[in-house]
């Protein structure tokens, strides 16, 4: 089954967080709900990493910032060749790394159409 991403939506103001903060970042209220950010986002902006921690086992390594139809925005691993600021991604759960001899699970983002 599909993992979906979740947000954080304070109970006082409304304002959407991820990830998951102690403090409301607006009204530094505690109480949050886990909303469902969605299985689509866009990609606002990536940078190629070739200088890597260890344990990352793809080079270079994509990182994105991507945000979601609700203004969320995060940041993650991209999977694919062709990528491209705006276009749109797709959360995917799986491992991301190697810590030491334990696989590290989390969510990257991959193109809709994925070339072989
Ligand atoms: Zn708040």
């Amino acid at each position: 089954m599909q993992e979906l991403m979740v947000g954080f939506k304070c109970k006082g103001c409304s304002m959407l967080h991820y990830p998951r903060h102690a403090r409301c970042l607006r009204c530094k209220g505690t109480v949050f709900e886990e909303v469902e950010l969605g299985d689509e986002c866009k990609l606002l902006t990536y940078t190629k990493l070739y200088a890597l921690p260890e344990g990352i086992e793809m080079t270079p390594l994509l990182l994105g910032i991507v945000e979601f139809p609700n203004g969320v925005r995060a940041l993650g691993q991209l999977k694919g060749d062709d990528i491209k600021v705006g276009m749109r991604l797709r959360p995917i759960w799986g491992k991301i790394r190697k810590l030491g001899e334990k696989d590290i699970y989390g969510f990257r983002f991959e193109p809709f159409y994925s070339p072989q």
